[in-house]
């Protein structure tokens, strides 16, 4: 049986956890596809691009810093890539080339499955860069009643508002201004990579969380450490919360459904990468 290849592309790639969740899933369910990663520089995606039709890829994902350049080389993306403006998941096919885009549809699945739906609610987003990009876009067009997005570049926060200027809002990142707009939200999430192992850097203040309903769920894409200070600080609070592993499980469960074809169990596969990873 010919074996076809898969693999994440990106600079830094080497510790990506793609290739374990990836390779895990495909010989669970006994794919022919093997998964690895390739370091492809800045302004070396072009040639790897060709290269990588003739070394027998037939599809991969992409991180940093490839995730929009890809744009230009697709002849089809979905809906999701096209309203992000970024693409992480490329498959090819009779020689063409589709791309798409999974973190939005990831992160609503983990959210989801803590019984919590974005419809008719007012939303927190801390961080207007890639990711706060694309969970502040897919939870704007399924529903939400106001997205408030607070970043450091402010401008970055604005530009990406303006896709629905309805009910997406920016500010800046100041304790003032986020206790504000935690004061009536519902959902709140970190999307910066404030609390993320390894950058020393974290929130000067969890003050704003004291402002927050009951009722509301914290959510944070950082999946390492797996619980935050952030999320350890909402806990204490008797707050909801939602860490990113998560995502992480379902946004590569969506794209190894585009990479190869196959319809699979969602949760099946999230539970055998949990597992997986939990033990790596
Ligand atoms: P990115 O595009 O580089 O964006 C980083 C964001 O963090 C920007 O909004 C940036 O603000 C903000 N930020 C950085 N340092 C800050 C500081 N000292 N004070 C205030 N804000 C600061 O990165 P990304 O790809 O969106 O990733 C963001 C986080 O999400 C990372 O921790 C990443 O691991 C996580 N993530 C998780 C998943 C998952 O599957 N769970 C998927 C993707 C990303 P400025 O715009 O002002 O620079």
């Amino acid at each position: 049986m010919e074996i076809k290849k898969l693999c994440v592309i990106g600079d830094p790639v080497s510790h990506s956890k793609s290739p374990i969740i990836h390779n895990s899933m495909l010989k669970h369910l006994d794919l022919p596809f093997v998964y690895d990663y390739q370091t492809v520089k800045s302004g070396e995606l072009e040639k790897w691009f060709s290269d990588a039709k003739k070394m027998g890829y037939v599809g991969f994902n992409a991180t940093m810093p490839h995730k929009v350049d890809l744009l230009k080389f697709v002849d089809e993306i979905d809906e999701d890539a096209k309203m992000y403006g970024a693409i992480n998941t490329v498959s090819i096919k009779n020689d063409k080339v589709y791309g798409y885009n999974t973190d939005g549809k990831g992160f609503l699945r983990s959210l989801e499955d803590k019984g919590v739906s974005p419809k008719f609610k007012e939303i927190v987003i801390l961080g207007a860069g890639g990711a706060a990009s694309a969970v502040a876009l897919k939870l704007a067009s399924e529903g939400a009643k106001k997205v408030t997005v607070c970043n450091r570049s402010v401008e970055k926060a604005e530009k990406l508002c303006e896709n629905f200027p309805e009910i997406m809002f920016a500010t800046d990142f100041s304790a003032e201004n986020i206790s504000k707009t935690c004061e009536t939200a519902e959902i709140l999430i970190n999307c910066t990579s404030l609390g993320m192992e390894g950058t020393g850097k974290n929130f000067e203040s969890l003050e704003f969380l004291n402002s927050l309903p009951s009722t509301a769920i914290v959510c944070d894409l950082i999946y390492y450490p797996e619980k935050t200070e952030l999320l350890f600080e909402a806990e204490k609070r008797g707050l909801k919360t939602l860490g990113g592993l998560k995502m992480l499980v379902y946004q590569a469960v969506f794209a190894m459904e585009f990479m190869t074809g196959e319809r699979v169990d969602v949760e099946e596969m999230a539970r055998l990468v949990i597992n997986v990873l939990s033990s790596d």
